[in-house]
């Protein structure tokens, strides 16, 4: 099956430690896909360019992010292709900022949320019913904890001939609208071993992985 990955890298603006050191930007973006980064002078100040499917500056609106990353994902979800957005970067890059978001300005995930519920809505209307369930975990020193329904337990990870890799044993609760699916991910965040503000190498052994998982039924009103 072909796969589709797209790369996008995001910038932040400098946060008040930098500000008080002077730092200078030394970050260029043309066209939305290239990223040019200067090394400063001390070491040479050399110059580097990589190129991604996207590069935003760190105004980029959300809406936009969400429409050109999140929107195809949803889409394709509910044509039953499995799809992942995946936040990569060091602690206080911004990974939160971009996926989740601050009040007032929403990030990725909420905003997939909210429009996966609609895009099922719509389909809805052509005898289709959903129903949506979500699992979280937590992988800490190789240990698999399960977010939602916290106990001792270590969880295993197996491949089904059919359904592929799943994780034995996980919690997987339904999600009835949007709001459920950031309730779900509060709830389980509190339940990490390792809170995430911390610039530490704790947090940065803690990897955590949501999974949403949309189940279509085809009704047929039979006559007579
Ligand atoms: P991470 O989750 O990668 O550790 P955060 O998302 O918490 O990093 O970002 C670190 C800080 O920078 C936060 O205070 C956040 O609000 C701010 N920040 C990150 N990205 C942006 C952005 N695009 N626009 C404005 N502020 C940002
Ligand atoms: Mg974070």
């Amino acid at each position: 099956m072909a796969t589709n990955v797209i790369v996008a890298v995001r910038t932040r603006p400098f946060n008040s430690r930098e500000k008080k050191l002077g730092c200078k930007e030394c970050i260029v973006m043309r066209d939305g896909v290239s990223t040019t980064i200067t090394g400063n002078a001390e070491q040479g100040g050399k110059t580097t360019t990589f190129t991604y499917d996207k590069s935003y500056w760190y105004d980029t609106p959300q809406e936009k992010l969400f429409k050109d990353l999140g929107v195809e994902v949803v889409n394709k979800g509910v044509e039953g292709y499995n799809g992942t957005i995946f936040a990569y970067g060091q602690t206080g890059s911004g990974k939160t900022y971009s996926m989740m978001g601050v009040p007032g300005d929403l990030g990725l995930i909420p905003r997939l949320n909210n429009y996966l519920f609609e895009a099922l809505e719509k389909n809805k209307a052509k005898n289709h019913q959903y129903f949506v369930t979500v699992s979280y975990l937590e992988i800490y020193n190789e240990v698999i904890k399960d977010l939602l329904n916290p106990s001792d337990a270590h969880l295993k990870i197996r491949e089904h001939p059919d359904m592929g890799i799943y994780v034995e044993g996980i919690a997987e609760i339904k999600a009835n609208a949007a709001g459920d699916i950031e309730k779900f991910i509060e709830q389980g965040n509190k339940v990490r071993t390792v809170a995430e503000t911390k610039m530490n190498a704790r947090s940065s052994r803690s990897h955590s992985c949501f999974t949403i998982r949309i189940s279509q039924k085809t009704v047929e009103e039979l006559d007579g």
